[in-house]
């Protein structure tokens, strides 16, 4: 006994009681004590031989612990009052039970019901003390009802704490084990797996929801876009919004040099007609384009995810079965936060008909309604491109009708008309595909084209003014009228307003020096130049 106290700490004495001698662990003895002990709380008239007797809960005498005792009665021939007594340590059984937690914050501890003591307790200040969690009351309810369940709320340590009890053991002890509420709580809230995948369902079904309806209010915001900076502007913002992206770029096709250009950033590129066609026929929208792909993914992503949107007007069958879908542009959308295809389709169609809607706006706006030739403005805007971009090779021509007032005075007006018809059309059929050709006013007309050198471009211009002095307006059935142009024209260098006037000088020598002719700045010297003007 003395080694098992000594080694274990939970034991604090063990005793033996023979009549009125009792010996105990450590030497002690007293004899003479059979009044004395039946006032001992391990000592219970009642036990049975064999039985064990659980005491109420005690301050050691010599220990000054609170403890317990666990009491047998043996059967001693010449023996009355035989009994093997284990004092254990109430302290030292709470630190076998504080490793046993409640969640993070929360005990075991344990109440004796006859005295609404606390007998076990992780804080040993707390052993002895009245119980916080069941007042008397419940006590009652809980030993006389079931041997299981929870205290849903009272406050101790200024927390409101939550605890379950249990009374089906040994010792007849209510058993608690509780925590904060507020754990509680928390851990209610934190879901499992499945929970959790529930959750993103709903999450996304309801941002689904929302973007769709985020897509469809700008959307259709977009198609009143007048420019392609604003169209920029509104895509970016619905873009971040709806998708989360950064950064995008809306690249159009440039009909007439073939390449693909982006007016935000200033971007040009020239790309492969076989990459077009790929980005033109891609139907996989939505899906993350590499680099290695796509020369514009390389200079505008290059280490980032973006998504490449080809803006397609599909052909229209009935109008021409021969057209095929035409790209018109495409958009690329930088480190998106989320991609799927369903938005891409969307977001994709609402580019594609603001796209077009500018891009006919630009059109009108460019255009000369009765020729189909460009407009004075629109020559303006290709001049200051080529001169923006120093491209050399330009050579603008002012192309004006000889005597045309006279047609007019002589014909009518109509026939007017058609002669200023009938010079645009040559003019389509003459100069080269990418030249600009322009109604300037009235029955004046420009060209701005490319050509090696002047006497090639004297020469195009020259064959022109033939086509037209060679060609006959049918007036009536026995008689057509012939008409002639006079050309002036000046290579495309420094600024715009002197290129047009050095056009507009060799233009009236050209008319001064008998009409039905073209001249070059350059061929004109200035004292003619001065005589042309005075003259
Ligand atoms: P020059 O050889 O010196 O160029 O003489 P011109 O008669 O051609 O030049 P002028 O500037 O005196 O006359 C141009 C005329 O063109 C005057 C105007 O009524 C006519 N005109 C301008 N636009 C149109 C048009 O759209 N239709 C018709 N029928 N006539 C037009
Ligand atoms: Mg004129
Ligand atoms: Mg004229």
């Amino acid at each position: 006994a003395n080694y098992v106290v000594k080694n274990q700490n939970k034991f604090l004495e063990v005793g033996l009681l023979v009549d009125s001698d009792y010996y105990a662990t450590d030497g002690f003895h007293l004899s003479g004590i059979d009044e004395r002990v039946k006032h001992r709380p391990w000592y219970s008239d009642d036990q049975k031989t064999g039985d064990i007797f659980l005491s109420d809960f005690y301050r050691s005498n010599s220990t000054q612990k609170w403890c317990v005792a666990l009491v047998t009665k043996l059967a001693l021939p010449g023996k009355n009052n035989v009994r093997i007594i284990i004092e254990l340590d109430a302290g030292a059984m709470s630190d076998d039970l504080s490793g046993l937690k409640t969640m993070k914050k929360g005990y075991v501890y344990a109440i004796e019901p006859k005295t609404k003591r606390v007998v076990i307790h992780p804080d040993k200040e707390r052993l002895g003390v009245d119980s916080v969690s069941i007042n008397s009351e419940l006590l009652t309810t809980i030993m006389a009802g079931d041997g299981h369940g929870n205290i849903p709320s009272y406050q101790y340590d200024g927390q409101y704490k939550f605890s379950v009890y249990d009374t089906s053991n040994n010792f007849n002890w209510v058993l608690l084990s509780g925590t904060n509420n507020s754990e509680i709580t928390a851990n209610a809230l934190k879901m499992g797996a499945v929970g959790g995948t529930l959750l993103a369902v709903v999450f996304f079904i309801l941002l689904a929801g929302y973007l769709h309806t985020r897509v469809h209010q700008v959307g259709g915001q977009l198609i009143e876009a007048q420019e392609f900076d604003e169209l920029h502007e509104q895509l970016s913002a619905l873009l971040n919004d709806t998708m989360g992206s950064s950064r995008v770029y809306l690249f159009v096709m440039n009909a007439n040099e073939g390449g693909l250009e982006e007016a935000y950033h200033n971007l040009r590129a020239n790309v492969p007609a076989d990459l077009l066609c790929r980005i033109a026929g891609c139907q996989q929208l939505g899906r993350f384009c590499k680099p290695e792909q796509d020369d514009i993914v390389r200079r505008i992503a290059p280490s980032e995810p973006c998504i490449r949107l080809p803006l397609v007007n599909s052909a229209r069958q009935h109008e021409n079965p021969h057209t095929a879908s035409q790209l018109i542009g495409v958009l690329y959308i930088c480190q998106p936060g989320l991609a799927y295809p369903f938005f891409a389709k969307m977001i994709a169609n609402y580019t594609l008909s603001a796209l077009n809607q500018i891009l006919l706006t630009q059109h009108i706006r460019s255009e000369d309604q009765m020729t189909g030739l460009k407009n004075k403005n629109s020559l303006r805007q290709h001049m200051d491109q080529k001169l923006a971009d120093s491209t050399t090779g330009y050579f603008l021509a002012m192309i004006d009708v000889d005597d045309f007032k006279s047609v007019n005075d002589t014909y009518g007006h109509l026939l007017g008309d058609e002669v200023i018809l009938n010079i645009a059309s040559q003019m389509k059929h003459s100069f080269p595909a990418q030249a600009v050709l322009c109604r300037y006013g009235g029955e004046e007309f420009a060209v701005l084209m490319e050509a090696p050198d002047t006497e090639t471009a004297l020469k195009i211009l020259d064959d022109f003014r033939a086509k037209v002095e060679a060609s006959r307006i049918e007036v009536n059935e026995a008689t057509s009228c012939a008409i002639t142009v006079s050309i002036g024209f000046a290579p495309l260098r420094k600024g715009m307003e002197s290129t047009i006037s050095s056009a507009d000088r060799a233009l009236y020598q050209a008319k001064s020096q008998g009409k039905n002719q073209v001249l070059s700045a350059e061929m004109c010297s200035v004292g003619t130049e001065t005589a042309a003007v005075t003259a």
